[in-house]
């Protein structure tokens, strides 16, 4: 059952020049499996809500963490000017953005933002070395718009079952990357055993309805093999 709790900010991190995570600081945190999201309320007023994902995994205990790209809106300018200290009302878990348990091998695709709860699915997979055999292809628009670079940089290192393959929308020089979008060659490419996974799809909701027929339409995927998350507001 979702709780809702007043917590804390205890660090806020810089993840691009437009996207920030908020980590808040609960005594207990609440049992939460890696994928699912959060309500996040500002100072008590309900026109500055937001559903987001965590970006933490449940093997991460001392904080809970959010990540938000952050626009003109009134809700990411509120966002953007709170202080390590403020407080904010969440309420969690929503969501079935999460792992089967008993799928071996599985795909994410994403862009941009949509890899909070990718990040949070990997980050627990790594941390409890499920063996779980991962591929994730994130494309972005140039390699300042990665976010969690690092993170599935250090992710990879320490779990080889993980890879992650980038897509830009322009080369990049030494930088390993396709060009273009997201497409069934790209797919194919990076993903030969694309039929024995189970996909995972997140972003605004145009990405993902493209990506979903990208692997039921284009490449004979059923349904059931693949897990949907919309950033609906995109
Ligand atoms: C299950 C789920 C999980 C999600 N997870 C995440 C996540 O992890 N991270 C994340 O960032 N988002 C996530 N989202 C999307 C999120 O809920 C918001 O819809 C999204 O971040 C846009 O919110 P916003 O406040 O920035 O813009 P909105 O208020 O939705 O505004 C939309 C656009 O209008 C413009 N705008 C609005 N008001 C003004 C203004 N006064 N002046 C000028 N321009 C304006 C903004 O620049 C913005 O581009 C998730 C959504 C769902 C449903």
């Amino acid at each position: 059952m979702p709780a809702e709790i007043e917590a804390g900010i205890k660090e806020i991190i810089q993840r691009n020049y437009n996207v920030k995570s908020f980590r808040l600081e609960i005594g207990d945190i609440l049992d939460f499996k890696a994928g699912q999201f959060l309500s996040v309320c500002i100072g008590g007023n309900p026109k500055l809500k937001k559903y987001l994902s965590i970006s933490s995994s449940p093997t991460e205990k001392c904080y809970l963490e959010f990540t938000k790209k952050l626009s003109e809106s009134d809700f990411s300018r509120a966002l953007d000017n709170l202080k390590a200290g403020d407080r904010l009302t969440i309420r969690y878990p929503f969501g079935k953005f999460i792992l089967d348990g008993f799928s071996s091998k599985i795909a994410f695709l994403s862009g941009g933002i949509g890899i909070t709860p990718i990040r949070s699915i990997c980050k627990y997979i790594v941390d409890k070395n499920l063996g779980t055999d991962a591929v994730l292809v994130y494309s972005n628009r140039s390699v300042r718009d990665i976010i969690f670079k690092d993170d599935f940089e250090a992710m990879q290192k320490n779990y080889p079952l993980l890879r992650v393959a980038h897509v830009l929308c322009e080369t990049e020089p030494g930088f390993k990357c396709s060009v273009g979008l997201i497409d069934s060659r790209i797919v194919k490419n990076e993903i030969p055993d694309y039929r024995q996974r189970k996909f995972y799809l997140c972003g605004p909701p145009q990405m993902v309805e493209a990506m979903r027929k990208i692997l039921a339409e284009e490449l004979g995927l059923g349904e059931e093999k693949i897990v949907r998350e919309n950033f609906q507001g995109y």
